[in-house]
C-alpha cells in the first residue's frame, strides 16, 4: 500500500491524497498518465516514458505541468519516499478542474499525481514461470489508442472477463480477426522459424515502451523481427506466445481461450527474452 502520494505540488499522505470532483479526470477521463517500471530501487526507460508522456500531452493540448525534469524530480522522491525497491510509479496529468463543461476550459492548471507502490518481484516470477492465459474479445476501443488515456473502461471490462475464466489478460482482436494489443500490455508471438512477430505500430496500439526497448534486444541477440498483424489461429499455431508491459516486462502466454500455444508451457525465446530484458533497458540512477 503507498503510504505517500504526490498530488499538485504536495506528497501526502495515502489516506487523504484526492483530487476534485470537478476535476476532468473524473468528469471525462480527459487525462493521460504513464507507468514505469521501478527495477533494484532504479527507473527503468524513463527517457522513453517521459517522451511517450509529453506525446500524450500534446496530442490533446493539455500543457505539461512541469519542466521534465521537474517531474523526474517528482517521480524520484515519490520512490524514495515510499521505499519503492522493486515496483511501479505512475504519473497522471489531467487537464485540471473546472465546472462541468465538455470544451476545453481557460487557463486551468493541470492536474499532477504520482503514486509509486511496491510489488513482490517473487510473485511475477511465479507467474512467470507457469505462463498465463489469455481471453480474446472484440476491440471495442477508441480510434486512438496510441495515446496513453486514463479512458480505460474497454480494458477493465476485458480484464475482468479475463480473470473470470482464470485468464491473466486479455487480448484486443480486430474486425479482421487481428490481435491488435493486449488490455494493458502488446502481444507478441514467435513462429515456429523463430522470428518474433509483433503488430506495427499505428492509432490501433499503444507505442509500448517495453515493446520498443525489445525491439533492441532482439537486435542485440540476432533475432529477426516482423512487424505486421498476426491472428488468433496463426498465434495458436505459433511455437510461443507472450506479452510485454512495464509491469511484467516480457510474460509468457501460454493458453488462448484455453487453447495451449506450443506446447502449453512458456517457450525457450521468451523465458531467454525475459531473463535479459534489462540489458537493453536503461536504467536510471536513483
Ligand atoms: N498496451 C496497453 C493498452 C497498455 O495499457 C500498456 C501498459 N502501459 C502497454 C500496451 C504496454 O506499454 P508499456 O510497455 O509502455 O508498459
Amino acid at each position: 500500500m503507498p503510504r505517500t502520494v504526490y498530488v499538485n505540488g504536495r506528497y501526502l499522505p495515502y489516506a487523504h491524497a484526492a483530487v476534485h470532483v470537478e476535476d476532468r479526470g473524473f468528469q471525462f477521463a480527459d487525462a493521460v498518465y504513464e507507468v514505469a517500471e521501478v527495477w533494484r530501487g532504479r527507473l527503468v526507460d524513463e527517457a522513453r516514458h517521459m517522451a511517450r508522456l509529453e506525446r500524450s500531452l500534446t496530442e490533446l493540448e493539455i500543457p505539461p505541468p512541469m519542466s521534465q525534469a521537474a517531474l523526474a524530480h517528482v517521480m524520484r522522491e515519490t520512490v524514495r519516499r515510499n521505499r519503492v525497491a522493486n515496483g511501479l510509479v505512475y504519473l497522471q496529468v489531467s487537464r485540471g478542474e473546472a465546472p462541468r463543461d465538455f470544451p476545453f476550459p481557460k487557463d486551468v492548471a493541470p492536474t499532477l499525481v504520482c503514486i509509486a507502490r511496491s510489488i513482490d518481484p517473487a510473485k511475477i516470477a511465479a507467474r512467470a514461470d507457469g505462463g498465463i492465459g489469455v481471453k480474446t474479445m472484440p476491440d471495442i476501443r477508441w480510434a486512438r489508442c496510441d495515446i496513453k488515456t486514463v479512458m480505460l473502461l474497454p480494458a477493465c471490462l476485458a480484464k475482468e472477463a479475463a480473470r473470470r475464466e482464470d485468464a491473466g489478460e486479455a487480448w484486443f482482436v480486430d474486425e479482421s480477426g487481428l490481435v491488435t494489443e493486449g488490455a494493458s500490455s502488446n502481444a507478441w508471438i514467435v513462429t515456429r522459424a523463430g522470428r518474433l512477430v509483433t503488430r506495427p505500430l499505428g492509432h490501433d496500439i499503444l507505442p509500448g515502451v517495453t515493446r520498443r526497448t525489445l525491439v533492441d534486444l532482439l537486435g542485440i541477440e540476432g533475432l529477426e523481427l516482423d512487424e505486421r498483424a498476426f491472428s488468433v489461429a496463426e498465434a495458436l499455431a505459433a511455437g510461443e506466445a507472450f506479452v510485454t508491459s512495464a509491469s511484467a516486462t516480457v510474460m509468457p502466454v501460454v493458453r488462448i481461450d484455453g487453447r495451449p500455444v506450443g506446447d502449453g508451457r512458456p517457450g525457450p525465446i521468451t523465458l531467454k527474452l525475459r531473463l535479459n530484458f534489462h540489458h537493453a533497458a536503461a536504467i536510471s540512477e536513483p
